[in-house]
């Protein structure tokens, strides 16, 4: 089969071996779309390595057709549409995975959008309402709004009352989210976001990608009890915690990453998307925010659109479509 492979921070889509039958609980998708994530950019610049045991085959999520089902499954056939969260392996004509961490597409809605739904979902629900739990009515701090999760997790704020305030490198960043839903924004490029937010009210939950160069500011508009959710590190990993805030104002701190969990737990996040997400995507109360989509054989045009921050929401890879 056909694969991306990376050497020496480029990318190649060329032969590498078929892959073997799929395990018991496993099942084969021959993928149609892929999505890409910022994580994908790590990992080919050599700081992000796959978990041990997985694929260095890049793809952390794809669209794609059952083409063969393992012992022990019986919610999934051949032929299926659907959609699935990985932890590698998704820049490829086919994959294995776990069955848990597939799902159906919503219904009414195409392959294409299906691959822009997984890891962003997944992440946005974990660290909001899992890892955050959200309580009702809390007000919630999004970073990198118009990014792939941002898109992802403003929706949800607004389907589940959460009011929320987003920051985003740009004016039409910044309207693009709140066509989705966000209450108020802040260009990160006007400095530091702490007073606006102050204006607009303390928050309760943020979702940060950025790690240190926000760290002082996330924890100055923290409310008492506040969970501040890291999930990146885009703004470098070193800084100094204020820790007579965080003990005065019972702070939490909470570092999260979704790759790394196990099949079952990534299983049960994705049940909690059936459950909840799947029925308002169907409706269309929520989408996905699509950017661009590249063939395959164009995926380091894909990256470097990435990696110059020009996306708003979900840049997609085309494999078998
Ligand atoms: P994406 O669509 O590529 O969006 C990333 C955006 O972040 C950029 O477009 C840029 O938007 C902003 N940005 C870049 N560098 C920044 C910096 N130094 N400071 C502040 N903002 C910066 O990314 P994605 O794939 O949705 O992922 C978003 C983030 O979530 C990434 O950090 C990713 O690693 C993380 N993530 C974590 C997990 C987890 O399990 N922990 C899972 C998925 C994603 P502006 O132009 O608006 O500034």
């Amino acid at each position: 089969m056909h694969a991306v492979t990376f050497s020496q921070q480029h990318a190649d889509w060329q032969e590498v071996p078929d892959l073997a039958p799929p395990g018991e609980g496993e099942v084969q998708l021959r993928v149609a779309y892929a999505g890409v994530n910022r994580a994908d950019l790590m990992q080919r610049a050599g700081q992000y390595a796959p978990p041990p045991g997985v694929s260095d085959i890049p793809g952390l999520e794809v669209s794609a057709t059952v083409a063969n089902v393992g012992a022990s499954v019986d919610h999934l056939a051949v032929g299926d549409r659907v959609c699935a969260l990985l932890t590698g392996g998704g820049y490829a004509e086919m994959v294995n995975v776990d069955a848990r961490q597939v799902l159906p597409l919503p219904r009414g809605l195409d392959l294409r959008t299906g691959a822009a739904l997984p890891e962003v979902f997944a992440t946005a629900w974990l660290n909001l309402f899992m890892e955050g739990n959200l309580q009702a009515g809390e007000r919630v701090l999004l970073h990198a709004g118009a990014s792939g999760v941002g898109s992802a997790a403003i929706q949800l704020c607004r389907a589940f009352g959460h009011p929320c305030f987003v920051t985003a490198g740009s004016r039409a960043k910044l309207d693009a989210c709140h066509k989705l839903g966000a209450d108020a924004g802040f260009n990160r490029h006007d400095g530091s976001f702490a007073d606006a937010v102050q204006a607009w009210g303390e928050v309760d939950v943020i979702l940060d990608p950025v790690g240190a160069s926000y760290l002082p500011d996330n924890q100055r508009v923290l409310n008492t009890d506040g969970r501040l959710v890291l999930i990146g590190i885009m703004g470098g990993r070193h800084a100094e915690l204020d820790m007579g805030r965080l003990l005065m104002k019972r702070q939490r701190l909470l570092g999260s990453t979704l790759r790394s969990k196990p099949a079952a737990a990534k299983g049960a996040i994705m049940q909690a998307l059936y459950t909840h997400v799947w029925p308002l995507l169907e409706s269309g109360e929520i989408s996905a925010l699509l950017d661009r989509c590249w063939p395959i054989e164009q995926v380091n045009d894909a990256h470097a659109h990435m990696e110059s921050n020009a996306n708003t929401g979900k840049v997609l890879l085309m494999i078998n479509a």
